[in-house]
């Protein structure tokens, strides 16, 4: 694949560069699939660790002209499977249930919770604890 009978990380890294480069445009299908595979990971893993990406792209974290609005009073609840016979079930009065806390149901509770109802999501996945949460809880379906 190489053309050469050097081992290809015994090669320097301006000849690895040209031979996987000479890959692209190479009329056997393997080796132009090879190229595309192996630029597609370099890429992402680029993408996914660079630590100037962002500032050179000019995308900032958060919006430039995002402000936080005011948030409102929650609190977590660790709700463990209920499998014991006899144990009698969890009851939480709510106003409104939302599963998922994605996009659609964080925004979704947030309208609701603002409009004065009270809102119980309902989240099967991971929670991350943020800098200065005061919440204890770090777990799955919380
Ligand atoms: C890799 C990737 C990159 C993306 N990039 C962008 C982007 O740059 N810009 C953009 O606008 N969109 C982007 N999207 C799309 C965007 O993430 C989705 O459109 C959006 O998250 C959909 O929101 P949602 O609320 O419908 O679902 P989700 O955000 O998927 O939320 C659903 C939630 O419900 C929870 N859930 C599911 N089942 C249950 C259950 N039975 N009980 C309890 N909880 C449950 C899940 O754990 C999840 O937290 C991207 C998507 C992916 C996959």
């Amino acid at each position: 694949m190489t053309g050469s009978t050097t081992p290809i990380h015994q090669l320097s890294v301006a000849v690895r560069a040209k031979i996987i480069s000479a890959w692209d445009t190479s009329r056997l299908a393997p080796f132009g699939a090879t190229y595309r595979a192996l630029t597609a990971i370099v890429k992402t893993s680029w993408l996914l660790s660079s630590p100037t990406i962002n500032s050179v792209l000019g995308f900032p974290r958060v919006p430039i002209h995002g402000k936080p609005a005011k948030g409102f009073r929650h609190e977590f609840l660790h709700l463990l499977p209920n499998n014991e016979p006899g144990n009698p079930p969890e009851t939480i009065t709510t106003d409104v249930v939302v599963i998922g806390s994605g996009c659609g149901g964080a925004v979704a509770s947030k309208n609701l919770a603002e409009s004065g109802y009270r809102v119980l999501v309902v989240e099967n996945e991971w929670y991350t604890l943020t800098q200065g949460d005061s919440s204890s809880i770090s777990c799955r379906s919380c």
